[in-house]
């Protein structure tokens, strides 16, 4: 075994390898750059490296520096997490040429699974089901048209260098192809620097049940099963379990079969990932096809860490130090369930839009533990870290393992509601709705399932008005109760003289403002009145401090409530959801108006990728203006008012930084 390895990443991944290290009595060097110097990755590993600039390309992508700093700390491997260099062949081989293990597959295995044409031709030759399609070297557009005609629509045109869910363009007749190719190699050229294509059939109410093989450096392969990720938005990840609901034994064992076969036929060495479409008929019946290879760990791999009770890093550290597989295939059982949801700072209400900014409260659920157990966070970051701008908006993964998919989804639920994050916006409600949905809940899965249940993903109240109204007042009492020593209310002697009969508030609650009156009566009970006239809600308020929340009960609901005080505004987390409820100081913000004026602005730094009007265009309000990139996503700018487009301020392709603004827009 390694003394001493380097992991070449960040964030939790790189917390991840750490934890195992440790436990296998293996040091650890971390490399971070200028943004990471206080990062939770650099503190959990045993020694840091410095290698540069924030931006990815001038730190964690720098390979020869990183090589520089494995020599330096003397490090005889190098674990490169996954995204960054994690499949990048030459940095793989670089590492052979220095010396050092690179805790992955062989160079070569990484360049024939690159290409997601190049592999189907690999695969094709090792009996591995294909999804009916086009994957050959001739690019020609009149050809490509033919063979789109041929398969039939709806037909898929894949960037063959594509990856992260980019790249892809879907076509459902004929006369439409021609443009999607156009835009397709646009995309494919700018964002990977190869336009080639390939065409696969669309598969309908597809699912992506994806197989994790490993194999070790004396040709013995095994498979772990599989993972079902069908829950995507934007051909991007969300919710992750295993086993794949519905999977019937024999398919499991066709499905890992083919999967080990795609290993052997590159020579594979370590993790890897053999992501398959699986059609699911009218009748019932399931057929499966390869998609592409993941050459590396896969973010979601705890769920199977979960079923089968191996740590796929020590494996990964096993099989690079030469050692053999750790179990054979007939030793691997599945046990229970397990759902992996990834908690990403961003907005759902808002296009998904990624959020910065610091973790004010990073509450996470109780048995918070690394080791494998009913729940498990991996995270890379600490209370009062910030998300940058420079990474991915992954904050930390969400792993919940029970007997049955029912006890692992009430698990999630649960521990969904006590993560409570504050200062920046997050989908940890998203989540949990999306979990609750009909067809989750139901294990009825397809990619499709997001777009299906929308109507309920976007537009539930979580917390009404009245329980996040009796949550702020119980909050602002408590609170003065603990800075005078004791509540003018509580005082049964005292309330009188203070001549407080009733009280008032104001409240901003989700952009409608309420009025809330608080009375004490002559009993000492509190009542609370919510709202005004017939909507109002009425009733007695009864709150008690405890460790745990504030155990909370007014107008007939009982809940335990989590406030935090963010200068106005409280956010409010129970066990049903969580809210923000701003209290309106009377006196502080008379006549103030607030500014709704949507300027044409970049909402974080990133790059713009397109335009979609010109200067003298007149557009509607909502219409979409411009397309940006930032944090591994784009992001739509639309129109706040009608107006005329007057100036475009920057190009395609030009970086821009947060604030920047995008192009004048004078209203009609
Ligand atoms: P999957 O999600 O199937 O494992 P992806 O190709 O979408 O595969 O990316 C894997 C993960 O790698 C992402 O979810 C992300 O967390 C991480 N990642 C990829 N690129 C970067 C990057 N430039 N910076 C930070 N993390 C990255
Ligand atoms: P990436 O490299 O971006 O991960 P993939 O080829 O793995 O690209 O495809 C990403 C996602 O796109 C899949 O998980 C699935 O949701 C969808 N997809 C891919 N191929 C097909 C297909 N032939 N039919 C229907 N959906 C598909
Ligand atoms: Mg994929």
């Amino acid at each position: 075994m390694f003394k001493k390895i380097l992991i070449a990443n960040r964030g939790e991944i790189a917390c991840r390898v750490a934890a195992t290290a440790r436990r296998m009595g293996v040091k650890t060097v971390a490399v971070y750059s200028d943004a990471d110097a206080n990062a939770k990755h650099v503190a959990v590993c045993d020694e840091a490296v410095h290698i540069g600039g924030s931006a990815p390309k001038d730190s964690y992508l720098r390979w020869e520096r990183i090589i520089e700093a494995a020599k330096q700390t003397g490090a005889q491997a190098i674990h490169p997490g996954y995204g960054f260099l994690s499949e990048n062949e030459e940095f793989a081989q670089a590492c052979q040429n220095a010396g050092l293990v690179f805790i992955g597959p062989p160079p070569s295995a990484i360049k024939d699974m690159g290409l997601k044409a190049e592999s189907k031709q690999l695969m094709e030759k090792a009996g591995v089901p294909l999804v009916p399609g086009y994957h050959g070297a001739n690019q020609d557009a009149a050809l490509l048209q033919a063979e789109a005609d041929r398969i039939g629509y709806p037909v898929l045109i894949k960037a063959s260098a594509g990856g992260g869910g980019k790249g892809m363009r879907a076509v459902d007749k004929s006369e439409d192809f021609a443009a999607a190719l156009a835009s397709c190699k646009r995309e494919a050229i700018n964002s990977f620097g190869d336009d080639a294509v390939l065409i696969e059939k669309y598969v309908q109410r597809p699912r992506h049940i994806e197989i994790q093989v490993f194999g070790d450096t004396l040709g013995n392969y095994v498979y772990l099963f599989e993972r079902d990720c069908s829950v995507q938005r934007r051909h991007q990840k969300v919710l992750e379990e295993a086993p794949a609901p519905g999977l019937s034994p024999e398919m499991r064992a066709q499905m890992g079969l083919a999967a080990v076969a795609a290993a052997r036929a590159v020579h594979y060495v370590g993790a890897g990932t053999v992501e398959f479409i699986v059609e699911q008929r009218q009748d019932g019946s399931m057929n499966f096809f390869f998609m592409e290879m993941n050459t590396r760990l896969q973010v979601e791999h705890p769920v199977t860490e979960a079923i089968t009770g191996q740590d796929l890093v020590e494996w990964q550290l096993r099989v690079a130090s030469g050692e053999p597989l750790p179990l054979q295939q007939d030793e691997l059982r599945i046990t229970g369930h397990a759902i992996e949801a990834r908690i990403c700072a961003e907005n759902p209400d808002n296009n998904f839009l990624p959020a910065t900014g610091a973790l004010n409260v990073y509450g996470l659920p109780d048995c918070v533990t690394f080791e494998r157990g009913a729940v498990r966070v991996d995270s890379g970051v600490r209370q009062g870290d910030a998300i940058s701008p420079f990474y991915d908006s992954m904050v930390a993964k969400l792993i919940v393992h029970g007997d049955t998919r029912e006890q692992a989804l009430a698990r999630l639920d649960e521990a969904l509601a006590q993560t409570h994050i504050v200062g920046l916006a997050t989908n940890v409600q998203f989540l949990r709705m999306v979990a609750r949905t009909d067809s989750f809940a139901k294990a009825n899965l397809d990619t499709a399932l997001i777009p299906r249940e929308e109507a309920v993903l976007f537009q539930q109240e979580r917390v009404g008005l009245p329980l996040a109204a009796a949550a702020a007042v119980a909050q602002t009492l408590l609170r003065e109760r603990a800075s005078e020593g004791v509540d003018p209310f509580s005082r049964r002697d005292g309330w009188r003289s203070h001549g407080l009969v009733e009280r008032r508030f104001e409240f901003d609650f989700g952009g409608t403002h309420a009025k809330a009156r608080l009375d004490y009566l002559h009993d000492g009970a509190l009542r609370l009145t919510v709202g005004e006239g017939a909507d109002a809600v009425t009733g007695s308020l009864e709150f008690n401090d405890t460790a745990r929340g504030i155990d909370l009960q007014y107008a007939g609901q009982r809940t335990r409530a989590t406030v935090y005080a963010q200068g106005e505004t409280d956010h409010v987390f129970t066990p049903q959801g969580a809210t923000q409820i701003v209290a309106i100081d009377l006196l502080a913000h008379a006549g103030e108006e607030q500014d709704e004026g949507g300027r044409l602005t970049a909402p974080m730094p990133g790059k713009v990728v397109s335009f979609a009007v010109k200067a003298g265009d007149k557009v509607s309000k909502g219409q979409a203006l411009a397309v940006m990139e930032a944090m591994k996503m784009e992001h739509t700018i639309a129109a706040p008012v009608d107006g005329v487009v007057a100036e475009l301020l920057y190009a395609p392709g030009d970086q821009v930084t947060e604030g920047a603004e995008l192009l004048k827009l004078s209203a009609a």
